[in-house]
């Protein structure tokens, strides 16, 4: 008895924080609504509810140090074989990473036609594999599903070049020129991608919405990239479970879980668009 009236105390509560939510949120889906070309900046948070732990949690790699130098990998073979090891080993879990609501939320989005890129700081891949498009989504940082070689630039599937590796290669080389290979991520001291940032710095400067979901923003440059929206008209939405320093700049600000917020919010805005298409009048009149 005691058991079933708990039960019903514990769905009310998550009836009534589920309500909460979205009259919290339903202000900024009507920015969502009508925005015709969107911005949606990602950081390493979004990925915290696939197991992948944030740049700056207790396993994450700014605690554990592990990402080699553009030296280590082109002048150090110990250093590289080790490496090649290492991403042997992690690799095959990497690859079972499955995406959560939080991408599957922004891949829904992109199909109502308003995202025009999606700036990712995360190198997981995860954007892609929930269905977002390959080429809408612009990767900062690299991704960890690509090595390529650091004399002619040729690229190949983490998976070739690990296979190799399982088979007893202790330091591939290139097939075509025997170069050094190396990840397709940027390493510390290594300048972002420039073609990969100003694509991502025009589209912001285009933006007339960026929404920016589990980014600490204190990485430079990526976090300038609000700022530029921001200073060229947008608006800002920054979804994120804690404080960051550009809340002040912000038109809004959800501070909660990425998964759940940005499930709710999408829905709200495919609710609004399906009411507008049955009656255009309704535009966006919230109810
Ligand atoms: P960060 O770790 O500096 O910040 C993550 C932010 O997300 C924090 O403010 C945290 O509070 C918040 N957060 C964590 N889980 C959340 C959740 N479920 N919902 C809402 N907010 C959540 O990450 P960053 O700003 O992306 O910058 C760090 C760098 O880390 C980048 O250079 C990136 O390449 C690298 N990185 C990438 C991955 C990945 O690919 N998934 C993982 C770790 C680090």
């Amino acid at each position: 008895m005691a058991d079933r009236a708990d039960n019903r105390t514990s769905t009310a509560e998550a009836t009534s924080a589920q309500e909460e939510l979205i009259d919290q949120l339903r202000p900024v889906s009507e920015l969502m609504v009508r925005s015709s070309n969107m911005v949606v900046f990602t950081g390493a948070g979004i990925s915290t509810e696939s197991g992948i732990p944030d740049y700056r949690g207790s396993d994450g790699v700014w605690k554990t140090n592990r990402i080699p130098t553009i030296n280590d990998v082109k002048s150090d073979r110990q250093s590289r074989e080790q490496r090649w090891q290492h991403q042997r080993d992690r690799y095959p879990k990497m690859q079972a990473q499955e995406p959560n609501a939080g991408h599957r939320a922004i891949a829904r989005l992109e199909e109502t036609g308003r995202v025009t890129v999606i700036v990712t700081q995360n190198i997981d891949g995860l954007h892609q594999k929930a269905g977002s498009a390959e080429e809408r989504v612009l990767e900062l940082h690299g991704s960890t599903h690509r090595v390529r070689c650091t004399q002619c630039g040729r690229r190949y599937d983490a998976q070739e070049i690990l296979t190799r590796v399982q088979r007893g290669e202790s330091d591939p080389r290139c097939e075509v020129c025997g170069g050094v290979l190396r990840p397709s991520t940027v390493l510390f001291g290594e300048p972002l991608p420039e073609a990969t940032l100003q694509r991502a710095a025009q589209a912001s400067a285009d933006a007339d919405l960026m929404l920016v979901v589990g980014s600490s923003l204190v990485v430079k440059p990526a976090s300038q990239l609000p700022v530029v929206a921001r200073k060229r008209g947008a608006e800002l939405v920054i979804v994120n479970r804690e404080a960051t320093p550009l809340d002040d700049i912000a038109t809004a600000v959800v501070r909660g879980e990425s998964g759940p917020v940005l499930e709710s919010l999408v829905q709200l805005v495919v609710n609004a668009d399906a009411r507008q298409e049955r009656d255009p009048k309704s535009a966006s009149s919230g109810c």
